[in-house]
């Protein structure tokens, strides 16, 4: 049986094909696919192969995409849920990402109480578009916010 390509089915010459990874499987495409998915990525190729059946391994590729789809779906569920969490000016705010803050003895804020809160403090910055503010939060409770159900 003459080998075709994963992608488009046509039958494969023996210096006309190429190897492209689909879920972690190697599928022998045509130098056309080969171009054309070279860049793509895992979800874009897994999602096109699937649509003919020249894949190899097709049930894994299935898996491999629900499980893409999945998590993508918590990820984003997870941004509104942040979104709702941080509010400004009726509006989501965007997240800036973590800082570091110094927490010193002499610090102004806390005078020279705490000793014990001496090192530093990762903390989560949020932005509002609207008017400037910057929030900050502790991400060990933001994260055990996002992961209540
Ligand atoms: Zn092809
Ligand atoms: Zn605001």
């Amino acid at each position: 049986m003459a080998e075709v390509c994963a992608f488009c089915g046509t039958e494969l010459k023996r210096f006309g094909k190429d190897t492209l990874v689909c879920a972690s499987i190697t599928q022998t495409v045509c130098k056309d696919c080969w171009t054309r998915y070279r860049d793509a990525t895992q979800i874009e190729r897994c999602r096109d192969i699937l649509k003919h059946s020249w894949a190899k391994e097709p049930e894994q590729i299935r898996t491999f995409l629900e499980e893409r789809e999945q998590e993508k779906a918590r990820e984003q569920a997870k941004a509104e849920k942040l979104g709702r969490l941080m509010k400004c000016c009726g509006q989501p705010m965007t997240p800036l990402g973590m800082s570091e803050f110094q927490l010193g003895r002499t610090s102004w804020i806390f005078g020279d109480w705490p000793n014990l809160l001496a090192g530093a403090m990762e903390l989560a910055l949020f932005r509002c578009e609207c008017c400037g503010q910057i929030k900050f939060m502790d991400p060990k409770f933001m994260k055990r916010k996002l992961e209540e159900p």
